[in-house]
C-alpha cells in the first residue's frame, strides 16, 4: 500500500557565501549547509533528523519553514510547489518547536496572549472564539484557566515547553518541525515531554519532523530516522531497521556512543573520534573519510549517493557499491 507524502522534497540545496577575517586570515568560501537533501516524509509518521551541530539539520528545518529559500530544489507540501504565493497559506499548515522556550516566547506576554498570538494574526476569531480554542488545549497539556494570567518566568523549564507546544499546536497545523525541542531540559522532564508528543500526535494526526544531536532521544520519539552528515543524509531508514542493521560507518559511531545509564552494564560504548571539518573546506570524496576506519582510495575521489540498498533503507556509502 503506498502511503500519503505530507512533504516532498527534491535535491534541496542551501548554500551560504562565506567572507570574514580571522585572526589576520582571510577566509573566503562557500558552505554547504544543506547539500542535495531529498526526502519524503509521510503523513502522521515522526521522522527523526539527527546529526551533531553543524551538520546542517537546523538549515534544512529553517527552508522547510519557509523562513529561508533554497539555492536549488524545491518543496512540495500537500501536493503544493512550495513558493512566496503558497507561502501564507503555508505558514498556518506549518508549526515549529524550538530548544530554548525561554528565549523563544516573549516574557513580557502572558501565557493566554503567547497562546492566542497565532489566532490573531491568521483567524479572524473573536476573543470568545479564540477561548474556546485555547481553554482546551491548554487543559489537555495539563494547565488551568487560572494559569493564562501567569508570566513565562512564573513556570518551570518543563512547563514553557508546554506553553511553547500549546502555541505550536492552536492553529492545528498538519506539520510540526522541533527542533531539538528536550535539549535544554533536566532528563527527568525530557521522558514527559516526549510522551506528551508523541500522545498529541496520536490525538490530532499531526507530522513530526524532530531534530535532535541525541541519539538516545531521537530513538524513543521516530518512526523513521535520517542520519545527516555535512549537509547530506548518510543513512535513512525505519528505526528498527536503522537499529538492527545499521549501515553507514557513521550511523554505528552515533549508535555506539549512547551512553547506558547503568554503571553495571559494560557496553562497548565509544564516542567519535575527530571533530567534524570546516565546512568551508570539507574532504574531497565522501565527507566522513577523514573520521571513518573504513575509508578505501574511492572514498577520497567520490562522494557516494544515497542509495536504496534494502527496501526502504537508504545509505550513502562506497561499502555497499554493487548491493542494491
Ligand atoms: Fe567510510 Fe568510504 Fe563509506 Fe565514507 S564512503 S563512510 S569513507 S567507507
Amino acid at each position: 500500500m503506498s502511503r500519503d507524502v505530507l512533504i516532498q522534497v527534491n535535491h534541496l540545496k542551501k548554500y551560504f557565501n562565506v567572507s570574514r577575517g580571522i585572526l589576520g586570515h582571510h577566509i573566503e568560501g562557500t558552505v554547504k549547509a544543506v547539500d542535495d537533501v531529498s526526502l519524503s516524509i509521510y503523513r502522521g509518521e515522526t521522522i527523526g533528523l539527527i546529526g551533531e551541530s553543524g551538520c546542517g539539520k537546523s538549515t534544512l528545518s529553517r527552508v522547510l519553514l519557509g523562513l529561508i529559500s533554497p539555492t536549488d530544489g524545491e518543496v512540495i507540501f500537500e501536493g503544493k510547489k512550495m513558493n512566496r504565493k503558497a507561502l501564507k497559506e503555508f505558514r498556518t499548515r506549518v508549526q515549529m518547536v524550538f530548544q530554548d522556550p525561554y528565549s523563544s516566547i516573549d516574557p513580557r506576554m502572558c501565557m493566554r496572549r503567547i497562546i492566542e498570538e497565532p489566532l490573531r494574526i491568521h483567524t479572524s476569531l473573536s476573543r470568545s472564539e479564540r477561548m474556546d480554542l485555547v481553554l482546551p488545549l491548554i487543559k489537555q497539556l495539563g494547565f488551568d484557566e487560572e494559569d493564562l494570567k501567569k508570566y513565562p518566568h512564573e513556570f518551570s523549564g518543563g512547563q514553557r515547553q508546554r506553553i511553547g507546544i500549546a502555541r505550536a499546536f492552536i492553529l492545528e497545523p498538519s506539520f510540526i518541525i522541533c527542533d531539538e525541542p528536550v535539549s535544554a531540559l533536566d532528563v527527568s522532564i525530557q521522558a514527559q515531554i516526549l510522551n506528551l508528543f508523541r500522545q498529541l500526535q496520536r490525538e490530532k494526526g499531526v507530522t513530526y519532523l524532530f531534530i535532535s544531536h541525541d541519539m538516545a532521544v531521537i530513538k524513543h520519539i521516530s518512526d523513521r530516522i535520517a542520519v545527516m552528515y555535512l549537509g547530506r543524509i548518510v543513512e535513512l531508514a525505519s528505526k528498527d531497521e536503522l537499529f538492527s542493521d545499521t549501515l553507514h560507518p557513521y550511523t554505528k559511531a552515533l549508535i555506539e556512543s549512547i551512553p547506558v545509564p547503568d554503571p553495571r552494564i559494560h557496553t562497548s560504548m565509544k564516542p567519535l573520534e575527530g571533530e567534524l571539518p570546516s565546512p568551508i573546506n570539507p574532504p574531497s570524496g565522501c565527507p566522513f573519510r577523514l573520521r571513518c576506519r573504513h575509508a578505501m582510495d574511492i572514498c577520497a575521489s567520490s562522494i557516494p549517493e544515497l542509495r536504496e540498498i534494502k527496501e526502504g533503507h537508504f545509505a550513502a556509502c562506497h561499502l555497499f557499491d554493487g548491493r542494491s
